[in-house]
């Protein structure tokens, strides 16, 4: 008790205010705060409930870790500007606002806690993501913490990568942490034109993975965003990756207004049957687990999808940029 008000009045002194929060407390709310006192400095977080299960089963927060994001993925609303990496401490301030937000004592009774780093930003960019972890173990009493980070694997980010591994085996063993790579296709040409950063091929992937993974933790993910023209090959995956260490995601590709530009659009919903149904039972035949994961129409509505509610924010203040080379 002792610690969470010491940590909600450290809190207080960060320089951030939420300059608005929308969407329903029964699905997700997307809070949008001002950091450094800068207008410029935007980010967004998120405090959501999975329709399937009450809060008390498992409660999902989301952060961000950078001001926009340097790598600048084709689909993404945060990939069109960058402004540098959040501290440490502006971090954790995203998951002290929801927590105490709803807990001021900073227990969280949910039996599954996901502190997801993958709103704004690539986390593996900012080596303060790494601390971030470290702090958020013994931060609040909360026994169903799973941090989950979910990164594009840049190639200048391995040192990075390395130091996850050991702090995972260090602080999140049995089940306590998830990763997710997002792969996006098999074909490599079109992951790089859509992933526009220098990184991991497939076969990099699978090798982390297979090293990182032990027994008894969560399979690391490799997400799809379906999309028309990106391909899925299965047989190709199953030549890199194990079963046994990996498992396949597979969500739309979100309705962003980048994705409209540039004329891409999700197969899930026009196609399933052809491009998710069958992809699942030819993975399953060989081995792999799949989720299948849909956004709810109010989710879109709310405009809940990486990015999105500051680039709104940002349009209406007139502000302009384009990601920096990495
Ligand atoms: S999808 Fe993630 S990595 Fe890609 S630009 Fe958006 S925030 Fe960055």
């Amino acid at each position: 008790m002792a610690q969470a008000q010491a940590l909600q009045a450290q809190s207080g002194v960060l320089p951030a205010r939420v300059i608005s929060v929308t969407g329903r407390d029964e699905a997700a709310l997307v809070h949008v705060a001002e950091l450094r006192g800068d207008p410029a400095l935007r980010v967004e977080y998120v405090d959501a409930v999975d329709p399937r299960y009450p809060r008390s089963e498992k409660w999902v927060a989301i952060l961000s870790t950078q001001f926009g994001c340097p790598v600048g993925c084709l689909m993404c609303e945060a990939g069109g500007w960058y402004r540098g990496n959040l501290s440490v401490d502006e971090i954790l301030w995203q998951v002290d606002s929801v927590v105490f937000g709803r807990y001021p004592d900073g227990r969280v009774p949910s039996g599954k806690f996901k502190v997801q780093f993958a709103r704004m930003g690539e986390p593996s960019l900012n080596p303060a993501v790494l601390q971030a972890l470290r702090e958020l173990r013994t931060r609040y009493d909360a026994p169903g913490l799973i941090p989950c980070v979910a990164t594009t694997a840049p190639c200048s980010a391995s040192r990075w990568f390395s130091d996850l591994r050991d702090l995972k085996r260090e602080l999140y063993t049995g089940g306590a942490f998830q990763l997710q790579f997002s792969v996006n296709s098999t074909d490599e040409g079109i992951r790089d034109r859509v992933m526009p950063v220098k990184k991991w091929r497939m076969e990099d992937i699978a090798r982390y993975g297979e090293d990182f993974f032990l027994a008894g933790d969560r399979k690391v993910v490799l997400n799809f965003a379906l999309a028309k023209g990106w391909p899925l090959s299965v047989p190709r995956l199953a030549a890199v990756f194990d079963p046994e260490r990996f498992i396949v995601k597979i969500t739309p590709l979100n309705p962003t207004d980048r994705a409209a530009e540039e004329g891409m659009a999700t197969v899930l919903y026009t196609d399933r049957e052809h491009a998710c149904d069958r992809v699942v039972d030819e993975l399953s035949a060989r081995g792999f687990e799949t989720i299948i994961s849909i956004g709810s129409d109010e989710e879109m509505a709310i405009r809940s999808n990486c990015g999105q509610a500051v680039a709104v924010g940002r349009a209406a203040q007139g502000f302009q940029g384009r990601p920096e080379s990495l």
